[in-house]
């Protein structure tokens, strides 16, 4: 199946065609324990110790549905503004696979979850809405480990640790026309169950992945293209890459006249081309029925308001009141927005210093800068959200000046410690009180006559030299506005 060589359509070309593009998402649930069992789901331990005859599928053992699992993928689809199913049901999706013991999976079919959801992007700065066609559960497989050839025997290993792990797929419409678009779309998914807690979505562990179905038809026409569906891509990057190969790969295809079938590709992070791997002609018929281990699944309306009210702020919602309720740019709420811990931690702040702009510049500028360093992320950072809004609190009552805050700021992510005990410490703290500062203004008045005469025969801009050298004399602790006002009572 593998071409040999793959004709590349240059950009002009390119440009006569309109992308379509669809993903299915897979996103592993954040659940203790698997989805027909109570084996947990963690990650990491010995092949084969996290099993049961459930999830082994030995003769006889019964699936029972996992509440919390039903919650997650409940939070999912509310997240993604879908509608859930009062009834949804499981089916058997048959085919055999070595480390798939039951020789189907438990999926959803006919009828799944939910369905007619959306999600917002923008793309350089054009907002669109993308469909989601529905979202359903299933169980993972095993993992099958290819441990090469020793004594000319190829071995594969089989470790079933994550068979029955829950997952949810959510499908897309086929509603993005760019990599760009669709790269927005998976980020925006990804931000979405991250902030209601579905799944860590951690890529590198397998826990969020999609499949990118693309087509191409010459812009203006009304009917798609036929797809490939390219497999498993595991982060951003691959999944822009494989997009932009296969749109160039396909418009090669429909210029020198040959004609597309529909097929599953795989995509090479090696090379960043896609390769075939089994077109629909021999694509499995998976003689799907209904799962007659389980109960059609009922959601009550009861239920899905349980969850609802227990469902934490949207992140969409969070940007939105950010804008109208702090009055942040769209930028500052999409950054303070990135996700849950530094939208709370900023929400705090704000609050402790009733000085939104302030709190968030704070956060996004000094904290994050410190934070970066570090390599820690904002819910572990050593300045609480509440010791920085003290700190932010003393800037304002003017017992510190912008510059020594930073270097408080700093001091306190080192040891932990709040602003007033460092300041209490190292006797840092603004002078503002006009006896002490009095004193430094006058000696530096007398030290510089030829400023003086210069701002009293007019020329008023170098009373910020005269400021600059009393916050030199006071070791950056005088109050510089105080300065100002002193220097220009006295010199007039
Ligand atoms: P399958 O299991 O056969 O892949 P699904 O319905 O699960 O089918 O998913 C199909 C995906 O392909 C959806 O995301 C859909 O939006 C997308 N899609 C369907 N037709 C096209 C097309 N012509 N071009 C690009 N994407 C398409
Ligand atoms: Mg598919
Ligand atoms: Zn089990």
């Amino acid at each position: 199946m593998q071409a040999a060589h793959i004709e590349l359509a240059s950009p002009d070309l390119i440009a006569k065609y309109e992308p379509v593009i669809g993903l299915e998402v897979h996103c592993q649930l954040a659940t203790r324990t698997k989805i027909f069992c109570g084996c947990p789901a963690g990650f990491g331990a010995p092949p084969n110790t996290n099993v049961c005859p459930v999830c082994l599928a030995l003769p006889g053992a019964l699936p029972v549905l996992s509440r919390e699992a039903v919650e997650l993928a409940i939070r999912a689809s509310v997240a993604l503004n879908c509608k859930v199913n009062p009834v949804s049901q499981f089916a058997r999706k048959n085919y055999f696979y070595p480390d798939s013991p039951k020789g189907y999976q438990i999926s959803q079919y006919e009828l799944p979850l939910s369905e007619h959801g959306s999600v917002d992007i923008i793309v350089e700065g054009h907002p669109k809405r993308i469909g989601v066609t529905r979202i359903h559960m299933e169980d993972d497989a095993g993992k099958s480990q290819h441990d090469g050839f020793r004594d000319s025997v190829r071995y594969t290993y089989v470790d079933l640790n994550r068979s029955g792990t829950p997952l949810i797929e959510i499908v897309s419409e086929p509603d993005m026309r760019t990599a760009e678009e669709a790269v927005a779309y998976f980020a925006e998914v990804k931000q979405a169950l991250q902030f209601v807690g579905v799944s860590t979505c951690d890529m590198e562990k397998g826990h969020l992945r999609c499949d990118a179905n693309v087509s191409v038809r010459i812009k203006g026409a009304e009917k798609f293209g036929i797809r490939a569906e390219v497999k498993n891509l595991n982060s951003f990057r691959f999944l822009k890459q494989a997009i932009e190969f296969e749109i160039a790969r396909q418009v090669a295809i429909a210029e020198s006249g040959g004609h597309m079938f529909q097929e599953t590709r795989l995509f090479d992070p090696e090379t960043g081309e896609t390769v075939g791997m089994r077109s629909k002609e021999d694509a499995h018929d998976y003689r799907y029925f209904p799962e007659p281990d389980l109960v059609p699944l009922r959601v009550s309306e009861q239920w899905l308001a349980a969850v609802k009210s227990k469902m934490p702020e949207l992140p969409a919602v969070k940007r939105r009141r950010f804008i109208e309720q702090y009055g942040l740019s769209e930028y500052d709420a999409d950054v303070l927005t990135q996700n849950r811990a530094i939208g709370e931690y900023f929400d705090e702040v704000a609050a402790a210093t009733k000085d939104p702009k302030t709190s968030a510049n704070w956060v996004m500028g000094d904290l994050s800068a410190l934070l970066n360093t570090a390599g820690k992320p904002i819910d572990e950072s050593p300045v609480t959200a509440k010791n920085l809004g003290e700190l932010l609190g003393l800037i304002a009552s003017g017992e510190l000046s912008g510059k020594l805050a930073k270097e408080v700021l700093g001091k306190m992510f080192e040891s932990g410690d709040t602003a007033l005990l460092i300041m209490e410490r190292e006797g840092l703290r603004q002078i503002s009180d006009s006896g002490a500062l009095g004193k430094i203004v006058d000696e530096v008045i007398a030290a510089n006559p030829k400023q003086v005469e210069q701002y009293r025969a007019g020329k008023t801009t170098v009373i910020g030299f005269l400021v600059g050298q009393v916050m030199k004399q006071s070791r950056g602790q005088a109050n510089p506005a105080a300065v100002n006002d002193l220097l220009k009572s006295r010199l007039s």
